[in-house]
């Protein structure tokens, strides 16, 4: 084993993970591979948030096959995540040629499992909870000036249809100091931007501290010098005046904020354990937006989930045009295995679904596009990304409210050179998804 290769699905929590993968693999001596065929190690590091992702990983892997039947039968496929540790051996009986099963709670397992299965010996291993954060392993970050950063994983609330507390398990938090440690370690490295992550962050502490300690945190996160921090994921229920007041206060922490409301009817959001009503989560925002004046919001919102009538679709698209989000990550329901809304027998009709979806994610093109254009003629502190991935002569960049801005640059060096600076952009057009700007003068340094 030399090379290594890993593949990613799902969310912020898998990418972080996947560096820390990448980081235990190459302590064990492997070096990153150019193209995951030619890996002698290859890590599909999952997600069984939504169907698709499953459905995607199936073929993805099924697809190697031809690897190790075609010459190569040494070629290690290993599967970890949330699918390995929701399906654990019965994944074999899909794919019988992955040699590694590991799942959310024992990545450190991971090399001694390849040991193993390079030797024959059986390596599937799935532990139902963990004691060790993920980031107390080595790392190699995708970007050098970003690091995500866990302050919880797993998750305590419940909701009807997510798979989450199956796989991740219960809530737990970081350490306050631990957290903090790792970011001042961080901005010593070099990192500009962290984002705190798990699955509800605004919960931090309560399970250790007795308390949510989020806001403290957050202060305390940001009197470590770093410039720059975003955080995911927000439940509208646990958004408390204090991370209000520390969005509003504290410089370092980006103006925007992630915060998923899933649906616009009371009867709905009831029948999802969502723990909140339209008017609850309405009053949370307007006391944001009166904190924190231009804050940019997101959301998710899921249609079609079992039950939901036109007139509860009606609701979602009111709320999304009361809000006026400035982006919205749009879903069709999906039950997942296991699930209370998994059992739930009147589900909506897939063409209706998709009807309503269609209908849904024009209004949030058309949100988009006017919470971008009026952006234009405004100069933002954008921290550059370096080349778009589609056009190496074009920088891409984020805004503080994290807007994705595209500036022409005059080679891909120059667009290299900025990369994990913070910049002032000029925005001179809008497009539904991202912006397009000018650099509007030298590196600027933030206050
Ligand atoms: S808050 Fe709900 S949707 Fe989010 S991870 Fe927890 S159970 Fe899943």
């Amino acid at each position: 084993m030399t090379s290594y290769a890993i593949r990613t699905f799902g969310c912020q929590m898998n990418k972080h993970d996947s560096e820390r993968i990448a980081g235990l693999l190459e302590s064990v001596g492997l070096t990153p591979a150019g193209v995951l065929e030619e890996a002698d190690v290859i890590v599909f590091n999952t997600c069984c948030v939504r169907e698709t992702a499953d459905d995607r990983l199936l073929g993805q892997v099924s697809s190697l096959k031809a690897i190790k039947t075609g010459g190569r039968p040494d070629v290690l496929i290993a599967v970890g995540g949330c699918i390995g540790q929701r399906d654990g051996a019965a994944l074999l009986r899909e794919v019988p040629h992955v040699d590694v099963v590991f799942g959310t709670h024992n990545i450190d397992e991971l090399p001694a499992l390849l040991r193993a299965a390079a030797l024959g010996r059986p390596a599937i291993h799935v532990l139902d909870e963990g004691e060790a954060f993920a980031s107390d392993l080595p790392s190699v970050r995708e970007k050098p000036w970003h690091a995500w950063v866990p302050i919880t994983v797993g998750c305590d609330n419940h909701c009807a249809y997510c798979v989450v507390p199956r796989v991740r398990g219960a809530e737990r938090s970081r350490e306050f100091e631990n957290v903090v440690t790792e970011v001042s370690s961080l901005v010593a490295d070099g990192v500009v931007e962290v984002t705190l992550l798990g699955q509800n962050v605004n919960s931090y502490g309560r399970d250790r501290y007795g308390e949510p300690r989020f806001s403290d945190l957050l202060r305390a996160v940001a009197a470590t010098g770093v410039r720059r921090v975003r955080f995911a994921t927000s439940h509208p229920k646990d958004l408390s005046d204090q991370t209000i007041r520390a969005l509003a206060e504290v410089p370092a922490l980006m103006p925007y904020l992630h915060l998923p409301i899933q649906h616009g009817s009371d009867r709905i959001l009831a029948a999802m354990n969502r723990g909140y009503t339209r008017d609850e989560y309405l009053s949370r925002v307007t006391r944001l937006r009166e904190a924190v004046p231009g804050i940019a919001l997101s959301t998710d919102i899921i249609v079609g989930f079992p039950g939901e009538t036109d007139e509860d679709f009606d609701a979602t698209l009111h709320v999304v045009r009361d809000v006026a989000f400035d982006h919205a990550f749009t879903f069709i329901y999906s039950p997942r295995e296991g699930t209370p809304a998994a059992a739930m027998t009147d589900s909506v009709p897939r063409a209706l679904a998709q009807e309503r979806f269609d209908r849904l994610a024009q209004l949030v093109r058309e949100l988009s596009f006017a919470s971008n254009e009026r952006e234009i003629g405004a100069v933002r502190a954008c921290l550059i990304e370096g080349s778009s991935k589609r056009d190496e002569s074009v920088l891409s960049a984020r805004t503080p409210e994290n807007r994705l801005v595209h500036v022409p640059v005059d080679s891909p060096d120059a667009a290299c050179a900025l990369a994990g600076t913070v910049a002032d952009i000029r925005i001179t057009g809008a497009h539904p998804w991202f912006l397009t700007g000018e650099l509007a003068g030298r590196p600027v340094s933030e206050s």
